[in-house]
């Protein structure tokens, strides 16, 4: 009787197991291809709303503004130990755990953002190309590059990121673009040499890479591209300030190709990223490099900025 007892609970763990492990997966899915990205708007309404991203940006249409630097804090830090590594089916993520007490994250302010307002990191994670004349998901000056970066920030006023997507100010996004290069970067090779742990699709892992965000990002971070706009994927909040550094960072074609063993649970990882959206009536913002106007002695005639981008009042950018 025992033994029945037992075989039927036994039976009934398996079930779970099972359940568990097939529904936890499919709640979130969504896809790549053409066809299934024009079916997000049914789930998800904001994915059809007038700010969403990516877009194609172009130097020449961009707005010149004399913008402060984007302060970035705690970048040339290692990332707190442990963290999260994932292959969703969807991405590869590198994430803080939400059941970890870290000491201070990583966390970003400047630029445009409003005085007083930070932007802690949360997770960041590639968007990639199966061929190499695609993968990234913003275009620009008409180059889609074979990869793009997301290192995604929630703003600390908010006390977690799904309330920080309800807010126009909610979310930071830093995009990094990749560019080919025959030699290996280095610097990318403590986290490339950790995908194979995570190729098969829905594996989470709880790692200790020893990284610095500086090591994924350009150099060169003075100009940056600043607009209003959304997550790339469902729900596609209306909540993310981008900003975009004009510097790719270079990977090599053995690194790119690791991310391309990877499985989404079918078929080979990749492709994934969003088609354009609309621009609409939204202007893009370069920073530019200036003698700060705050050194012109006055009366002197130095062409500034228009005073309608005049930094020292954001109001316009977030009305
Ligand atoms: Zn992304």
């Amino acid at each position: 009787m025992f033994y029945t007892k037992n075989s039927g609970m036994y039976i009934l763990q398996v079930i779970m197991t099972w359940l568990i492990f097939v529904v936890i997966p499919n709640i979130n899915s969504f896809g790549y291809s053409k066809k299934g990205q024009h079916l997000w708007p049914q789930k998800y309404k904001s994915c059809a709303g007038k700010l969403q991203s990516p877009i194609a940006i172009s130097t020449s249409k961009a707005i010149p503004l004399s913008l402060p630097a984007l302060e970035m804090i705690g970048y040339h830090d290692f990332l707190p130990m442990p963290q999260i590594f994932a292959n969703n089916g969807q991405t590869i993520k590198l994430a803080m755990n939400k059941n970890v007490t870290y000491g201070r994250l990583p966390y970003i302010f400047g630029a445009i953002f409003k005085q007083n307002q930070q932007y802690e990191m949360e997770q960041l994670h590639f968007h990639w190309g199966i061929k190499n004349n695609r993968g990234a998901e913003h275009v620009l000056n008409g180059i889609r590059y074979p990869m793009e970066m997301h290192i995604v920030h929630r703003n600390i006023a908010y006390s977690n990121f799904s309330h920080a997507l309800q807010h126009e100010d909610g979310v930071a996004v830093i995009a990094v673009f990749f560019q080919l290069q025959d030699e290996q970067n280095e610097l990318l090779q403590s986290l490339v040499s950790k995908l194979p742990d995570v190729q098969w699709a829905h594996l989470e892992l709880s790692v200790n890479i020893s990284i610095t965000l500086a090591s994924l990002i350009p150099l060169n971070t003075d100009i940056y591209y600043i607009y209003k706009g959304s997550l790339t994927t469902p729900p596609c909040s209306e909540a993310v300030t981008w900003i975009i550094f004009a510097t790719p960072v270079p990977i090599s074609f053995r690194q790119m190709n690791t991310f391309r063993i990877l499985s989404n649970g079918e078929e080979i990882l990749g492709d994934n990223f969003r088609r354009l959206q609309d621009i609409g009536q939204r202007k893009i913002y370069i920073r530019r490099l200036v003698q700060s106007s705050l050194r012109v002695p006055s009366g002197l005639s130095i062409k500034q900025d228009d005073s309608r981008w005049n930094f020292s009042n954001l109001s316009w950018f977030w009305s």
